[in-house]
């Protein structure tokens, strides 16, 4: 008989501690991320995806020349009016080319981030776009362009 009881009281004591312990965890911090519905919030030096803005593109080639990888391809016509362009240092030039196509391979971008440091205008940056992946190496060569 007192092992009968003794056996309830066990019983219902390994359902508290067990309760107490999920109470612990359901009220600590969650660090699990429903991704895709939530996103992590990049760091602000992170290296994602290459983008450019051909519009403020002045052809300088540094970008092509300084890649490792020759992942960079430009091409350009001279330009009927020069546009007015911004440097990163605030400053006003003149462009005088029109980005006719501007590519860049991910499929052999090694991310260094080198084009972006050092392109005159802020053209090409490192944007926080991480999610690349795709089906076909043909839809890894990302196109800009500012005239067609
Ligand atoms: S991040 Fe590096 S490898 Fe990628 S395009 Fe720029 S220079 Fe080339
Ligand atoms: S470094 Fe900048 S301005 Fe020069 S060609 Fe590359 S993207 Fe254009």
């Amino acid at each position: 008989m007192i092992n009968y009881f003794k056996a309830i009281i066990v019983g219902l004591w390994s359902v508290v501690v067990g309760l107490a312990i999920t109470m612990k965890y359901f009220l600590a911090q969650k660090y699990t991320m429903q991704y895709p519905e939530e996103r992590w919030t990049m760091p602000e030096r992170f290296r994602g995806q290459v983008k450019c803005n051909a519009s403020n593109c002045i052809s300088c080639m540094y970008c092509v020349n300084i890649c490792p990888v020759s992942c960079i391809k430009l091409e350009n016509v001279k330009s009927e009016l020069p546009v007015k362009v911004t440097t990163k240092e605030g400053k006003e030039m003149n462009r005088i080319k029109d980005v006719t196509n501007f590519e860049i391979n991910v499929a052999t971008c090694i991310y260094c981030g080198l084009c972006a440091e050092g392109c005159p205008t802020g053209a090409i940056d490192m944007s926080h776009d991480y999610e690349i992946a795709c089906y076909s190496r043909k839809n890894m060569v990302y196109q800009w362009a500012d005239k067609k």
